[in-house]
Protein backbone atom coordinates (compact mmCIF):
# COMPACT_ATOMS: atom_id res chain seq x y z
CA UNK A 1 0.00 0.00 0.00
CA UNK A 2 1.49 3.24 -1.02
CA UNK A 3 1.22 6.19 1.58
CA UNK A 4 -0.92 9.31 1.40
CA UNK A 5 1.31 11.67 0.94
CA UNK A 6 5.17 12.12 2.09
CA UNK A 7 4.99 14.05 4.76
CA UNK A 8 1.68 14.56 7.12
CA UNK A 9 1.49 17.76 9.23
CA UNK A 10 -1.04 17.77 12.06
CA UNK A 11 -2.28 21.27 12.77
CA UNK A 12 -2.00 24.27 10.46
CA UNK A 13 -1.18 26.89 13.43
CA UNK A 14 2.37 28.47 13.62
CA UNK A 15 4.25 25.28 13.94
CA UNK A 16 2.76 23.38 11.41
CA UNK A 17 1.81 26.23 8.88
CA UNK A 18 5.17 27.64 8.80
CA UNK A 19 6.67 23.63 8.81
CA UNK A 20 4.47 23.55 5.36
CA UNK A 21 6.12 26.87 3.93
CA UNK A 22 9.62 25.57 4.48
CA UNK A 23 8.99 21.92 3.33
CA UNK A 24 7.17 23.24 0.15
CA UNK A 25 9.59 24.08 -2.52
CA UNK A 26 11.27 19.98 -1.85
CA UNK A 27 8.09 18.90 -3.79
CA UNK A 28 7.22 16.24 -1.75
CA UNK A 29 3.46 15.69 -1.55
CA UNK A 30 2.65 17.44 2.50
CA UNK A 31 -0.84 16.84 3.46
CA UNK A 32 -2.04 19.49 6.05
CA UNK A 33 -4.70 18.14 8.70
CA UNK A 34 -6.53 20.90 10.09
CA UNK A 35 -9.30 20.10 12.75
CA UNK A 36 -10.79 23.24 12.22
CA UNK A 37 -11.91 25.46 9.17
CA UNK A 38 -11.30 28.41 7.68
CA UNK A 39 -12.29 32.22 9.60
CA UNK A 40 -14.38 34.05 7.03
CA UNK A 41 -14.94 37.42 7.01
CA UNK A 42 -18.56 38.33 9.17
CA UNK A 43 -20.43 40.51 11.04
CA UNK A 44 -18.44 39.40 14.33
CA UNK A 45 -14.71 39.56 13.50
CA UNK A 46 -14.67 42.97 14.51
CA UNK A 47 -17.24 43.27 16.81
CA UNK A 48 -15.96 43.01 20.82
CA UNK A 49 -19.38 42.37 21.91
CA UNK A 50 -19.22 39.27 20.00
CA UNK A 51 -15.67 38.28 20.53
CA UNK A 52 -15.55 39.05 24.46
CA UNK A 53 -18.43 39.24 25.42
CA UNK A 54 -20.62 36.43 23.47
CA UNK A 55 -17.41 34.27 23.22
CA UNK A 56 -18.73 33.86 19.79
CA UNK A 57 -15.42 32.43 18.42
CA UNK A 58 -14.38 29.99 21.71
CA UNK A 59 -14.77 26.24 21.04
CA UNK A 60 -17.77 24.45 22.28
CA UNK A 61 -15.37 22.52 24.45
CA UNK A 62 -14.27 21.95 28.05
CA UNK A 63 -11.31 21.02 29.77
CA UNK A 64 -11.36 19.94 33.63
CA UNK A 65 -8.76 22.10 36.11
CA UNK A 66 -6.19 20.67 38.40
CA UNK A 67 -9.98 20.37 40.91
CA UNK A 68 -11.67 18.40 38.40
CA UNK A 69 -13.70 21.29 37.86
CA UNK A 70 -14.99 21.42 33.85
CA UNK A 71 -13.91 25.29 32.01
CA UNK A 72 -14.04 26.31 28.80
CA UNK A 73 -10.86 26.96 27.65
CA UNK A 74 -9.68 29.99 25.15
CA UNK A 75 -8.02 27.49 22.64
CA UNK A 76 -9.03 28.26 18.89
CA UNK A 77 -9.37 25.51 16.04
CA UNK A 78 -9.17 27.23 12.83
CA UNK A 79 -6.70 26.72 9.86
CA UNK A 80 -3.94 29.14 10.89
CA UNK A 81 -4.88 28.05 14.70
CA UNK A 82 -4.58 30.43 17.76
CA UNK A 83 -2.17 32.53 15.95
CA UNK A 84 -5.51 34.04 13.84
CA UNK A 85 -6.30 35.75 17.47
CA UNK A 86 -2.62 36.78 18.56
CA UNK A 87 -1.42 40.29 19.25
CA UNK A 88 1.13 39.68 15.89
CA UNK A 89 3.97 40.06 18.54
CA UNK A 90 6.75 38.03 16.81
CA UNK A 91 10.08 39.00 19.42
CA UNK A 92 12.54 36.76 19.94
CA UNK A 93 13.62 34.99 23.46
CA UNK A 94 16.44 37.26 24.97
CA UNK A 95 20.07 35.16 24.58
CA UNK A 96 20.26 34.95 28.65
CA UNK A 97 16.79 32.91 28.15
CA UNK A 98 18.39 29.77 26.71
CA UNK A 99 20.72 29.52 29.44
CA UNK A 100 19.95 28.75 33.01
CA UNK A 101 18.87 31.11 34.89
CA UNK A 102 17.55 32.04 38.87
CA UNK A 103 14.48 33.53 39.66
CA UNK A 104 12.91 34.24 42.56
CA UNK A 105 10.71 31.02 42.47
CA UNK A 106 13.55 28.87 40.81
CA UNK A 107 15.46 28.25 38.74
CA UNK A 108 15.00 27.55 34.61
CA UNK A 109 17.16 24.34 33.19
CA UNK A 110 18.24 26.20 30.01
CA UNK A 111 18.17 25.08 26.35
CA UNK A 112 20.00 22.36 24.88
CA UNK A 113 20.91 24.58 22.16
CA UNK A 114 21.92 27.96 22.50
CA UNK A 115 20.90 31.42 21.12
CA UNK A 116 23.48 31.82 18.49
CA UNK A 117 21.79 27.93 16.85
CA UNK A 118 18.93 29.88 16.54
CA UNK A 119 19.46 33.16 15.39
CA UNK A 120 19.62 32.27 11.80
CA UNK A 121 16.05 30.86 12.28
CA UNK A 122 14.74 34.16 13.95
CA UNK A 123 16.27 36.13 10.81
CA UNK A 124 14.39 33.78 9.07
CA UNK A 125 11.27 33.61 10.64
CA UNK A 126 11.22 37.23 10.97
CA UNK A 127 11.94 37.82 7.03
CA UNK A 128 8.80 35.22 6.11
CA UNK A 129 6.55 37.03 8.86
CA UNK A 130 7.61 40.13 7.54
CA UNK A 131 8.10 41.14 10.71
CA UNK A 132 8.04 45.06 11.50
CA UNK A 133 10.64 46.34 13.81
CA UNK A 134 13.43 48.46 15.36
CA UNK A 135 16.83 47.44 16.72
CA UNK A 136 18.55 49.62 18.82
CA UNK A 137 16.32 50.71 21.50
CA UNK A 138 16.07 47.88 23.85
CA UNK A 139 18.62 47.18 26.44
CA UNK A 140 17.92 43.22 26.32
CA UNK A 141 17.68 42.78 22.42
CA UNK A 142 19.89 39.69 21.54
CA UNK A 143 22.30 40.15 18.51
CA UNK A 144 20.44 40.05 14.95
CA UNK A 145 22.69 39.58 12.19
CA UNK A 146 20.11 41.13 9.94
CA UNK A 147 17.98 44.55 10.50
CA UNK A 148 14.11 44.30 10.18
CA UNK A 149 13.35 44.54 6.60
CA UNK A 150 10.09 47.02 7.29
CA UNK A 151 10.18 49.69 10.07
CA UNK A 152 7.89 49.47 13.12
CA UNK A 153 4.27 50.34 13.37
CA UNK A 154 3.83 53.76 14.22
CA UNK A 155 2.99 54.56 17.60
CA UNK A 156 0.03 56.76 18.23
CA UNK A 157 -0.16 59.90 19.61
CA UNK A 158 -0.85 59.14 23.11
CA UNK A 159 1.72 56.02 23.15
CA UNK A 160 4.41 58.41 21.84
CA UNK A 161 3.63 60.98 25.03
CA UNK A 162 3.84 57.24 26.60
CA UNK A 163 6.99 56.63 25.15
CA UNK A 164 8.56 59.76 26.04
CA UNK A 165 6.92 59.68 29.97
CA UNK A 166 8.71 56.36 30.50
CA UNK A 167 11.73 57.71 29.41
CA UNK A 168 11.84 60.70 31.54
CA UNK A 169 11.37 58.52 34.33
CA UNK A 170 14.39 56.60 33.76
CA UNK A 171 13.16 53.78 31.71
CA UNK A 172 13.93 52.44 28.18
CA UNK A 173 10.78 52.14 26.18
CA UNK A 174 11.18 49.71 22.95
CA UNK A 175 9.38 48.87 19.94
CA UNK A 176 7.24 45.81 19.78
CA UNK A 177 8.27 43.93 16.96
CA UNK A 178 4.79 43.31 15.04
CA UNK A 179 3.55 41.18 11.85
CA UNK A 180 0.58 43.41 11.33
CA UNK A 181 -0.01 45.53 7.92
CA UNK A 182 -1.28 48.30 9.61
CA UNK A 183 -3.17 49.73 6.81
CA UNK A 184 -4.66 46.21 5.34
CA UNK A 185 -6.19 45.48 8.60
CA UNK A 186 -7.72 49.03 10.00
CA UNK A 187 -8.83 49.22 6.09
CA UNK A 188 -11.19 46.29 7.38
CA UNK A 189 -12.36 48.44 10.83
CA UNK A 190 -10.54 50.87 13.35
CA UNK A 191 -10.37 47.99 15.68
CA UNK A 192 -7.15 47.05 17.77
CA UNK A 193 -5.88 43.56 16.53
CA UNK A 194 -4.57 41.71 19.64
CA UNK A 195 -7.43 38.74 20.28
CA UNK A 196 -9.82 39.80 16.99
CA UNK A 197 -9.66 37.28 14.22
CA UNK A 198 -7.66 37.87 10.85
CA UNK A 199 -10.48 37.61 8.22
CA UNK A 200 -8.49 39.95 5.77
CA UNK A 201 -4.79 39.06 6.02
CA UNK A 202 -4.13 42.24 8.57
CA UNK A 203 -2.03 40.29 10.57
CA UNK A 204 0.76 38.14 9.53
CA UNK A 205 -0.36 34.80 10.82
CA UNK A 206 0.00 30.82 10.48
CA UNK A 207 -2.45 30.86 7.64
CA UNK A 208 -2.01 34.29 6.00
CA UNK A 209 1.87 33.61 5.79
CA UNK A 210 2.84 30.45 6.24
CA UNK A 211 -0.20 28.21 4.52
CA UNK A 212 -0.12 30.99 1.80
CA UNK A 213 3.72 30.66 0.88
CA UNK A 214 3.25 26.44 1.79
CA UNK A 215 0.04 26.06 -0.47
CA UNK A 216 1.31 28.23 -3.62
CA UNK A 217 3.06 24.81 -4.45
CA UNK A 218 0.61 21.97 -5.90
CA UNK A 219 2.39 19.62 -3.92
CA UNK A 220 1.06 20.61 -0.77
CA UNK A 221 -2.64 20.10 0.36
CA UNK A 222 -4.82 21.47 3.31
CA UNK A 223 -7.25 19.16 4.68
CA UNK A 224 -10.10 20.83 6.86
CA UNK A 225 -12.51 19.46 9.46
CA UNK A 226 -9.75 16.54 9.81
CA UNK A 227 -9.20 15.89 13.39
CA UNK A 228 -6.66 13.60 14.15
CA UNK A 229 -7.63 11.17 17.38
CA UNK A 230 -4.75 8.99 17.11
CA UNK A 231 -1.00 7.85 16.20
CA UNK A 232 -0.46 4.04 15.57
CA UNK A 233 2.90 2.93 15.48
CA UNK A 234 4.09 -0.14 13.24
CA UNK A 235 7.93 -1.53 12.17
CA UNK A 236 10.75 -0.21 14.04
CA UNK A 237 8.62 1.90 15.95
CA UNK A 238 7.49 4.65 13.28
CA UNK A 239 4.36 6.17 13.17
CA UNK A 240 2.66 3.92 10.16
CA UNK A 241 -1.06 5.42 10.82
CA UNK A 242 -2.18 8.66 11.33
CA UNK A 243 -6.20 8.58 12.61
CA UNK A 244 -8.54 10.79 11.70
CA UNK A 245 -11.85 11.04 13.81
CA UNK A 246 -13.75 9.95 10.57
CA UNK A 247 -11.80 6.19 11.59
CA UNK A 248 -9.75 6.74 7.87
CA UNK A 249 -6.56 5.92 8.80
CA UNK A 250 -3.80 7.88 6.70
CA UNK A 251 0.17 7.29 6.54
CA UNK A 252 3.33 9.31 5.52
CA UNK A 253 6.84 8.54 5.53
CA UNK A 254 7.43 11.35 7.69
CA UNK A 255 4.60 13.27 10.21
CA UNK A 256 4.95 16.49 12.16
CA UNK A 257 2.38 16.74 15.06
CA UNK A 258 2.13 20.39 15.44
CA UNK A 259 -1.44 20.60 17.13
CA UNK A 260 -0.28 22.67 20.06
CA UNK A 261 1.18 22.20 23.18
CA UNK A 262 -2.16 20.89 25.02
CA UNK A 263 -3.69 19.16 21.99
CA UNK A 264 -0.52 17.55 20.61
CA UNK A 265 0.31 16.68 24.43
CA UNK A 266 -3.37 15.42 24.88
CA UNK A 267 -2.94 13.25 21.28
CA UNK A 268 0.46 11.13 21.97
CA UNK A 269 -1.57 10.56 25.55
CA UNK A 270 -4.44 8.70 23.84
CA UNK A 271 -2.65 7.08 21.10
CA UNK A 272 -1.39 4.10 23.83
CA UNK A 273 -0.81 0.38 22.47
CA UNK A 274 0.52 -2.51 24.48
CA UNK A 275 3.93 -1.92 24.15
CA UNK A 276 3.04 1.81 24.89
CA UNK A 277 0.90 1.96 27.86
CA UNK A 278 1.64 5.84 28.84
CA UNK A 279 1.00 7.04 25.53
CA UNK A 280 3.79 7.19 22.46
CA UNK A 281 6.88 9.65 22.39
CA UNK A 282 6.34 8.36 26.10
CA UNK A 283 9.25 6.24 27.17
CA UNK A 284 10.73 9.45 29.62
CA UNK A 285 7.42 9.92 31.23
CA UNK A 286 7.55 13.58 30.24
CA UNK A 287 4.36 13.92 27.28
CA UNK A 288 1.79 16.71 29.10
CA UNK A 289 4.79 17.29 32.09
CA UNK A 290 5.92 21.08 32.36
CA UNK A 291 3.15 22.88 30.85
CA UNK A 292 3.57 26.31 31.34
CA UNK A 293 2.00 29.76 30.67
CA UNK A 294 2.55 33.05 31.50
CA UNK A 295 1.96 34.84 34.61
CA UNK A 296 -0.01 37.98 32.86
CA UNK A 297 -1.46 41.01 34.48
CA UNK A 298 -3.25 43.82 32.86
CA UNK A 299 -2.33 47.04 33.92
CA UNK A 300 -4.39 50.09 33.57
CA UNK A 301 -2.69 53.84 34.05
CA UNK A 302 -5.32 56.90 33.75
CA UNK A 303 -4.99 60.47 34.10
CA UNK A 304 -8.71 61.92 34.60
CA UNK A 305 -8.15 64.82 32.21
CA UNK A 306 -6.31 62.79 29.42
CA UNK A 307 -7.48 60.72 26.75
CA UNK A 308 -6.51 58.17 24.75
CA UNK A 309 -8.10 58.21 21.95
CA UNK A 310 -5.98 55.14 20.57
CA UNK A 311 -7.34 52.63 18.35
CA UNK A 312 -4.61 49.94 18.21
CA UNK A 313 -2.04 50.78 21.16
CA UNK A 314 -0.08 48.02 20.84
CA UNK A 315 3.72 49.61 19.85
CA UNK A 316 5.56 49.62 23.00
CA UNK A 317 7.02 47.45 25.49
CA UNK A 318 9.87 47.96 28.38
CA UNK A 319 12.65 45.37 29.45
CA UNK A 320 14.21 47.13 31.81
CA UNK A 321 12.98 44.72 34.75
CA UNK A 322 13.36 41.61 31.93
CA UNK A 323 16.75 40.11 33.64
CA UNK A 324 16.66 42.20 36.89
CA UNK A 325 14.37 43.96 39.57
CA UNK A 326 14.28 41.16 41.68
CA UNK A 327 15.53 41.73 45.94
CA UNK A 328 18.85 39.54 45.00
CA UNK A 329 18.76 40.71 40.83
CA UNK A 330 16.13 38.73 39.77
CA UNK A 331 14.48 38.75 36.82
CA UNK A 332 10.74 40.17 37.10
CA UNK A 333 9.62 40.05 33.36
CA UNK A 334 8.58 41.87 30.26
CA UNK A 335 6.07 45.24 30.00
CA UNK A 336 4.29 45.77 26.44
CA UNK A 337 0.74 47.93 25.60
CA UNK A 338 -2.47 45.52 25.19
CA UNK A 339 -4.57 45.94 22.23
CA UNK A 340 -6.78 48.89 22.95
CA UNK A 341 -9.51 47.76 25.09
CA UNK A 342 -12.92 49.23 25.12
CA UNK A 343 -15.78 49.82 27.51
CA UNK A 344 -17.53 46.70 26.27
CA UNK A 345 -14.72 44.77 26.96
CA UNK A 346 -13.30 46.03 30.48
CA UNK A 347 -17.10 46.13 31.46
CA UNK A 348 -17.21 42.27 30.55
CA UNK A 349 -14.01 41.65 32.85
CA UNK A 350 -15.38 43.36 35.67
CA UNK A 351 -18.21 44.59 37.39
CA UNK A 352 -17.87 47.80 36.52
CA UNK A 353 -21.34 49.61 35.73
CA UNK A 354 -21.34 50.37 31.42
CA UNK A 355 -20.94 54.03 31.92
CA UNK A 356 -17.67 53.52 34.49
CA UNK A 357 -16.16 51.25 31.98
CA UNK A 358 -16.39 53.36 29.13
CA UNK A 359 -14.95 56.56 30.80
CA UNK A 360 -12.20 54.18 32.10
CA UNK A 361 -11.54 53.02 28.63
CA UNK A 362 -11.79 56.46 27.01
CA UNK A 363 -8.75 57.31 29.44
CA UNK A 364 -6.89 54.23 30.08
CA UNK A 365 -3.24 53.07 28.57
CA UNK A 366 -3.90 49.46 29.01
CA UNK A 367 -0.82 47.35 29.86
CA UNK A 368 0.30 43.64 29.84
CA UNK A 369 2.72 43.24 32.74
CA UNK A 370 4.03 38.90 31.85
CA UNK A 371 6.32 37.00 34.02
CA UNK A 372 8.07 33.85 32.98
CA UNK A 373 6.66 30.44 34.38
CA UNK A 374 9.00 27.61 35.27
CA UNK A 375 9.04 24.34 34.30
CA UNK A 376 7.38 21.53 36.72
CA UNK A 377 6.70 18.08 35.92
CA UNK A 378 3.52 17.99 38.17
CA UNK A 379 2.18 21.18 36.21
CA UNK A 380 0.54 18.74 33.31
CA UNK A 381 -2.00 17.56 30.99
CA UNK A 382 -3.77 14.37 31.17
CA UNK A 383 -6.36 12.33 30.18
CA UNK A 384 -9.27 11.31 32.49
CA UNK A 385 -11.84 9.44 30.72
CA UNK A 386 -10.77 10.82 27.55
CA UNK A 387 -10.88 14.29 28.33
CA UNK A 388 -8.27 16.93 28.95
CA UNK A 389 -7.24 17.79 32.18
CA UNK A 390 -4.89 20.67 32.84
CA UNK A 391 -3.32 21.07 36.13
CA UNK A 392 -1.61 24.38 35.68
CA UNK A 393 0.92 24.50 38.42
CA UNK A 394 1.78 28.38 38.65
CA UNK A 395 5.24 29.14 39.41
CA UNK A 396 7.15 32.29 40.26
CA UNK A 397 4.50 34.64 41.17
CA UNK A 398 6.19 36.42 43.76
CA UNK A 399 8.19 37.60 40.63
CA UNK A 400 5.03 38.63 38.79
CA UNK A 401 3.77 40.40 41.78
CA UNK A 402 6.94 42.12 42.21
CA UNK A 403 6.62 43.10 38.51
CA UNK A 404 3.11 44.84 38.80
CA UNK A 405 4.38 46.62 41.40
CA UNK A 406 7.55 48.34 40.00
CA UNK A 407 5.42 48.47 36.87
CA UNK A 408 2.49 50.55 38.64
CA UNK A 409 5.14 52.50 40.61
CA UNK A 410 6.74 53.68 37.30
CA UNK A 411 3.45 54.45 35.90
CA UNK A 412 2.72 56.96 38.62
CA UNK A 413 6.07 58.30 38.63
CA UNK A 414 5.52 58.85 35.09
CA UNK A 415 1.66 60.72 35.45
CA UNK A 416 -0.48 58.64 35.86
CA UNK A 417 -2.30 58.92 39.17
CA UNK A 418 -4.86 56.44 39.03
CA UNK A 419 -3.28 52.82 37.90
CA UNK A 420 -5.18 49.58 38.79
CA UNK A 421 -4.14 45.97 37.64
CA UNK A 422 -5.84 42.58 37.51
CA UNK A 423 -4.11 39.20 36.98
CA UNK A 424 -5.31 37.46 33.34
CA UNK A 425 -7.88 34.40 33.99
CA UNK A 426 -5.76 31.31 34.45
CA UNK A 427 -8.06 29.37 32.03
CA UNK A 428 -7.20 31.05 29.07
CA UNK A 429 -3.85 28.69 27.90
CA UNK A 430 -2.76 31.92 25.75
CA UNK A 431 0.94 30.90 25.69
CA UNK A 432 1.02 27.31 26.81
CA UNK A 433 4.04 25.64 26.06
CA UNK A 434 6.46 23.06 27.16
CA UNK A 435 4.49 19.56 26.77
CA UNK A 436 6.93 18.08 24.92
CA UNK A 437 10.53 19.58 25.70
CA UNK A 438 13.14 19.69 23.48
CA UNK A 439 16.40 18.11 25.10
CA UNK A 440 19.58 15.71 24.73
CA UNK A 441 18.49 12.76 27.41
CA UNK A 442 16.03 10.52 25.97
CA UNK A 443 14.89 9.77 29.37
CA UNK A 444 14.46 13.71 30.52
CA UNK A 445 12.82 15.28 27.41
CA UNK A 446 10.09 14.14 24.29
CA UNK A 447 12.36 15.19 21.60
CA UNK A 448 16.01 15.93 20.42
CA UNK A 449 17.41 19.42 19.34
CA UNK A 450 15.71 19.15 16.00
CA UNK A 451 11.99 18.30 17.37
CA UNK A 452 12.41 14.59 16.24
CA UNK A 453 10.63 11.97 18.61
CA UNK A 454 13.29 9.98 20.76
CA UNK A 455 11.10 7.60 20.58
CA UNK A 456 9.39 7.68 16.80
CA UNK A 457 12.18 8.15 14.27
CA UNK A 458 9.81 9.64 11.45
CA UNK A 459 7.72 12.03 14.20
CA UNK A 460 8.45 15.21 14.31
CA UNK A 461 7.31 17.39 17.08
CA UNK A 462 6.99 21.20 15.83
CA UNK A 463 4.97 23.42 17.99
CA UNK A 464 4.90 25.34 21.78
CA UNK A 465 5.20 22.35 23.21
CA UNK A 466 8.81 21.42 22.38
CA UNK A 467 9.96 24.65 24.04
CA UNK A 468 11.96 24.16 27.51
CA UNK A 469 11.28 27.18 29.57
CA UNK A 470 8.83 30.13 28.62
CA UNK A 471 10.84 33.02 29.00
CA UNK A 472 8.57 36.25 29.41
CA UNK A 473 8.01 36.96 25.51
CA UNK A 474 5.60 36.05 23.63
CA UNK A 475 6.21 32.42 21.90
CA UNK A 476 5.27 32.56 18.53
CA UNK A 477 8.25 33.61 16.56
CA UNK A 478 10.06 31.18 18.65
CA UNK A 479 7.89 28.43 17.75
CA UNK A 480 8.12 29.70 13.84
CA UNK A 481 12.35 29.48 14.41
CA UNK A 482 12.78 26.52 15.31
CA UNK A 483 10.20 24.85 12.83
CA UNK A 484 12.49 26.55 10.29
CA UNK A 485 15.40 24.87 11.87
CA UNK A 486 13.53 21.17 12.14
CA UNK A 487 12.34 21.82 8.73
CA UNK A 488 16.06 22.26 7.02
CA UNK A 489 17.22 18.96 9.45
CA UNK A 490 14.06 16.90 7.59
CA UNK A 491 15.35 18.16 4.44
CA UNK A 492 19.35 17.33 4.94
CA UNK A 493 18.81 13.86 6.97
CA UNK A 494 15.29 12.24 6.12
CA UNK A 495 14.80 13.54 2.39
CA UNK A 496 17.93 13.77 0.90
CA UNK A 497 18.12 12.46 -2.84
C1 LIG B 1 -5.55 35.91 22.08
C2 LIG B 1 -4.14 35.43 21.83
C3 LIG B 1 -3.13 36.36 21.65
C4 LIG B 1 -1.82 35.92 21.43
N1 LIG B 1 -0.86 36.86 21.15
C5 LIG B 1 0.39 36.45 20.82
C6 LIG B 1 1.38 37.38 20.39
O1 LIG B 1 1.13 38.58 20.27
N2 LIG B 1 2.60 36.90 20.07
C7 LIG B 1 2.92 35.58 20.19
O2 LIG B 1 4.08 35.21 19.98
N3 LIG B 1 2.00 34.69 20.58
C8 LIG B 1 0.74 35.07 20.86
N4 LIG B 1 -0.21 34.14 21.18
C9 LIG B 1 0.19 32.74 21.22
C10 LIG B 1 0.37 32.16 19.82
O3 LIG B 1 -0.82 32.27 19.09
C11 LIG B 1 0.82 30.71 19.96
O4 LIG B 1 2.02 30.69 20.72
C12 LIG B 1 1.07 30.02 18.64
O5 LIG B 1 -0.05 30.08 17.81
C13 LIG B 1 1.44 28.57 18.95
O6 LIG B 1 1.63 27.87 17.76
P1 LIG B 1 1.36 26.30 17.74
O7 LIG B 1 1.76 25.82 16.38
O8 LIG B 1 1.98 25.69 18.94
O9 LIG B 1 -0.21 26.13 17.96
P2 LIG B 1 -1.45 26.76 17.20
O10 LIG B 1 -1.03 27.95 16.45
O11 LIG B 1 -2.57 26.91 18.14
O12 LIG B 1 -1.83 25.64 16.13
C14 LIG B 1 -2.35 24.38 16.47
C15 LIG B 1 -3.26 23.93 15.33
O13 LIG B 1 -3.54 22.54 15.46
C16 LIG B 1 -4.93 22.32 15.20
N5 LIG B 1 -5.28 21.08 15.91
C17 LIG B 1 -5.37 20.90 17.26
N6 LIG B 1 -5.67 19.62 17.51
C18 LIG B 1 -5.76 18.98 16.33
C19 LIG B 1 -6.03 17.63 15.95
N7 LIG B 1 -6.26 16.69 16.88
N8 LIG B 1 -6.07 17.32 14.63
C20 LIG B 1 -5.82 18.26 13.68
N9 LIG B 1 -5.55 19.57 13.99
C21 LIG B 1 -5.51 19.91 15.30
C22 LIG B 1 -5.58 23.57 15.76
O14 LIG B 1 -6.88 23.75 15.26
C23 LIG B 1 -4.60 24.64 15.33
O15 LIG B 1 -4.87 25.09 14.02
C24 LIG B 1 -1.52 34.54 21.41
C25 LIG B 1 -2.55 33.61 21.59
C26 LIG B 1 -3.85 34.04 21.79
C27 LIG B 1 -4.93 33.01 21.97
Amino acid sequence: MSDDADIIIIGSGMGGATMAAALAPTGRRILILERGVHLRPSAHDRDDRAIFVEGRYRPDEHWLDGAGEPFSPGNYYNVGGNSKFYGAVLIRYRAEDFAPIAHIGGTTPGWPISYDDLEPEYCRAEELYAVRGQLGDDPTEPHHSKPYLHGPVPDEPAIADLRTRLSSVGLHPGTLPLGVDLDRWLSRAKTPWDAFPDTNGGKMDAESVGLKTALAHDNVKLRTNARVVRLKTGKKNCIAGVELASGEVLSARIVVLAAGAVQSAALLLASTNEDQPKGLANRSDQVGRNFMNHNCSAVLAMHPLRKNSSVYQKTLMVNDFYLTGGPNGEPLGNIQLLGKISGTILASASSLPRPVANWIAARSIDVYAMSEDLPNPESRVTLQNGQIKLDWQRSNWEAHKALVKVVKQSLRRAGFPVVVSRPFDRRTPSHQCGTARMGHDPDKSVVDTFCRSHDHPNLFIADASVLPTSAAVNPALTVAALSLRAADHIRKTDLAP
